[in-house]
């Protein structure tokens, strides 16, 4: 158990999973106690292990044992666990200087972050920023933008979404019940209308589209509605990628109509579809963007980024807050950005589904229980339904992630159903990674 990553972080690239105790083995077990008695219940336990390194797509626990990461902290690792200039950015930019706020004295990485996310989000237009600490904050200030930029005050989003879980973006998710059970009044004022997803309706693009939009149009009014929030690829929903055209015809609604349209890029966003932004796919060029998990290498930090006119809709003081894009993590921002020019990486991610997805069709035609396999880039999905009664099968999306977890493969499930396995991995995992983890996989259909 010498053999940490931490002693030899590089030698860590392109290692394969490695079980040594049983799982969860005896170090973790010790830990889970010591949480079980000072950890709110309300913070779940997806796995029974613990971290103790981690580099590139492997993360080794306090046992010793190695997984090939599938989950990258839920898509917030994309260019890997311990990116080496990250973690420069973040050493040397704490000892000059670790919080002013930025309301109260500026500093460079934070105009640096915003001019970056300008650059880099879909749209040739002008654009400004404001930083915040997490996805769900990012959508917050997002709905109070576009309500002070319009004057309205209605906000509508799509079935199986998901936005966070504070109070009003709790109320915007989707599967309210069981994560919001109990926490209301949630916030009102916020509308779920029917999305695109091919797999699931058969709809066209145009079809969704009509139907969103009727449900709208009768059910609110569109002069009611501030704005329209929408993942271009529904992420906790299962990476439902919509038919052709149905985002486009959105946005274009949305522009006659006044509506800002807000693409969530929480998930999706930093590179991990093969494009910074994963809006740029399906061709729209959304008002305002929010962006958070992979933007800072694993620091805490979102932003909103968009129109400058709608941006600059909120007198001063009605945005922000104490931590909001500080000076640690806004230099990791900026390192990130830097690595994904350098290294490649939008390239890596494109190369990453060019290895999967052939990987996981061959698994779907040995097993027929795999009903769809889906997604862009290093965000790809397979979804399980039982064969005969045609229901969503969570069962055997648990039985594998189990499966997998016992032979050193960390994968996440999804879908309103759970019946998801969704493959989130640095995209800088190798080939080798990938076609074990899939190995893995087989062996646990298999078993069955
Ligand atoms: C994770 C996520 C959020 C919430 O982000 P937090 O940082 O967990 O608050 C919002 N939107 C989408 C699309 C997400 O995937």
């Amino acid at each position: 158990m010498t053999d940490t990553l931490s002693q030899a972080p590089s030698s860590a690239t392109g290692a394969s999973a490695r079980i040594i105790t049983e799982i969860p083995g005896p170090r973790s077990r010790e830990l889970h106690e010591r949480r079980v008695k000072a950890v709110s219940a309300g913070v779940s336990a997806t796995f029974p292990i613990y971290a103790a390194h981690a580099h590139d797509a492997i993360l080794e626990d306090v046992d010793g044992n190695r997984f090939i990461d599938f989950t990258g902290g839920i898509g917030v690792m994309t260019i890997g666990h311990t990116n080496e200039a990250v973690v420069q950015a973040v050493s040397d930019q704490v000892s000059k200087v670790t919080h002013t706020l930025f309301a109260v004295a500026g500093y460079e990485p934070y105009i640096q972050v915003c001019e970056l996310l300008a650059q880099h989000t879909p749209g040739n237009f002008a654009k400004k920023s404001v930083l915040v600490n997490s996805g769900a904050e990012a959508v917050e200030n997002a709905v109070k933008i576009a309500r002070k930029f319009t004057g309205r005050t209605e906000v509508a989003v799509l079935h199986h979404g998901y936005h966070g879980r504070t109070n009003l973006t709790s109320a915007m998710n989707y599967n309210m019940h069981p994560y919001g059970t109990g926490f209301g009044p949630l916030a009102g004022s916020v509308h779920h209308a029917p999305n695109s997803s091919p797999f699931h309706n058969g709809l066209s693009g145009a079809q969704a589209a009509e139907r969103t939009i009727t449900y709208l149009e009768k059910r609110v009014g569109a002069s009611q509605i501030a704005c329209l929030v929408v993942e271009p690829i529904q992420g906790e929903g299962g990476f439902i990628v919509p038919a052709e055209g149905y985002l486009q015809a959105l946005v274009e609604w949305c522009h006659a109509n006044g509506i800002v349209y807000v693409s969530d890029e929480v998930q999706s966003g930093m590179a991990r579809t093969g494009t910074y932004f994963a809006s740029e796919h399906f061709g729209i060029e959304p008002d305002l963007i929010t962006s958070a998990k992979g933007i800072g290498g694993g620091m805490p930090i979102a932003a909103v980024t968009g129109r400058a006119d709608i941006m600059d809709a909120s007198h001063p003081g009605g945005l922000g807050g104490t931590f909001g894009g500080n000076p640690v993590s806004s230099a990791a921002v900026v390192a990130v950005f830097s690595q994904v020019e350098k290294h490649g990486l939008l390239a890596e991610a494109r190369r990453v589904e060019k290895t999967l997805r052939p990987a996981l069709l061959a698994l779907q035609k040995k097993h027929p229980v795999i009903a769809d396999v889906r997604g862009i880039g290093a965000m790809l999905a397979i979804e399980f339904v039982d064969t005969v009664s045609g229901k969503p099968a969570a069962d055997v999306a648990k039985a594998v992630q189990t499966y997998a977890l016992d032979h050193g493969v960390l994968i996440l499930t999804a879908g309103t159903f759970g019946n998801i396995l969704r493959f989130l991995p640095p995209v800088v995992i190798t080939d080798d990674q990938l076609l074990e983890a899939v190995a893995i996989m087989d062996d646990a259909l298999a078993a069955l």
